[in-house]
């Protein structure tokens, strides 16, 4: 799993920071990636980058406003130019499908490939045999969600000298050991918790749309090994942020720490800022929880 970051500003985009879109790339675990949000020019941004669009198997939109939808149409013709025929899901608050079937239709734009729309309330909104999405609603000015993704727990491996040691050769019956709780082998009956290693643990990545510091998400993220938050203010901004429906760098810390995350990193920089504020913005916001990065556009953080 790679968080790729495509655009890491708010609002409108600068020089430095084009408008919010970020890849979570699962090559190694599904073949595929992910994409959260899609302003404008982030297909631009792709070309920068190793992701090839007819790997993106899905879009979760956080919410309607232009800066994180605009470039959606755009990415989807795009995407069927380049010979895409997967079909793809969207994800999004009510209207997102309104939106892109007049935004293709009044454009004539006609593609390759099966659009699939979901639209979403809080609570469980996929699963598979490799993890659950889930959503909860924010504290925006208009209906905005949070994703996290959950990979489910692995079995251990197999203790392979372990059953070498007893006498058990390789071969099919290793398959039979993973697969049922116990196997009777040469008579001897062999329970399957004893020949495997520990469970591996899932993986938890949390990404939040725009949003006012919400306490009560506590829950939603707790002990995500990574928590993507808005960070549209300093810390000295609070009424400001509180006024727009946004959070400073210190409140999403606060989230962070509250939730016992493993990794903080902060998005959606407003433009006010300048390369010379990144310091001073992450500082303050490892006051409250150390583990925090700023994303850059087209920065990666592998989710170890
Ligand atoms: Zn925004
Ligand atoms: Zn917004």
């Amino acid at each position: 799993m790679n968080l790729y970051f495509l655009g890491t500003g708010a609002g409108v985009p600068s020089k430095k920071r084009n408008v919010t879109s970020i890849a979570l790339q699962m090559l190694q675990e599904r073949g595929s990636t992910w994409l959260f949000d899609c302003g404008e020019a982030t297909q631009h941004q792709i070309l920068h980058t190793n992701i090839r669009p007819r790997r993106i198997e899905k879009i979760f939109i956080t919410h309607l406003h232009g800066d994180h939808i605009f470039g959606l149409p755009g990415f989807l013709g795009s995407r069927s130019f380049q010979g895409g025929d997967s079909s793809l899901a969207i994800y999004g608050p009510k209207g997102i499908q309104a939106y892109v079937e007049t935004a293709l239709a009044i454009s004539g734009t006609n593609l390759t490939y099966g659009l699939e729309f979901y639209e979403v309330e809080e609570g469980i909104i996929y699963e598979d045999d490799y993890c659950t999405v889930s959503c909860h609603k924010l504290d925006h000015v208009i209906a905005s969600f949070g994703y996290c993704i959950q990979e489910h727990d692995k079995p251990g491996e197999l203790l392979v000298d372990k059953l070498k040691a007893q006498g058990v050769p390789p071969g099919p019956i290793y398959q039979q050991i993973k697969e049922q709780p116990a196997v009777t082998f040469e008579g001897k009956v062999l329970h399957r918790e004893e020949y495997l290693g520990e469970r591996k643990s899932g993986r938890k990545v949390c990404i939040l749309g725009d949003t006012r510091y919400m306490s009560e998400l506590k829950d939603f993220v707790k002990d995500a090994d990574v928590l993507v938050h808005e960070a549209t203010f300093s810390k000295n901004e609070t009424n400001l942020a509180y006024n727009y429906f946004h959070s400073t760098t210190q409140q999403a810390a606060q989230l962070a720490s509250d939730a016992n995350v493993k990794e903080l990193i902060l998005t959606h920089i407003s433009s006010r800022y300048q390369d010379d504020d990144l310091e001073g913005l992450v500082s303050e916001a490892r006051e409250q929880f150390p583990n925090t990065n700023i994303a850059t556009d087209l920065s990666q953080f592998p989710v170890s």
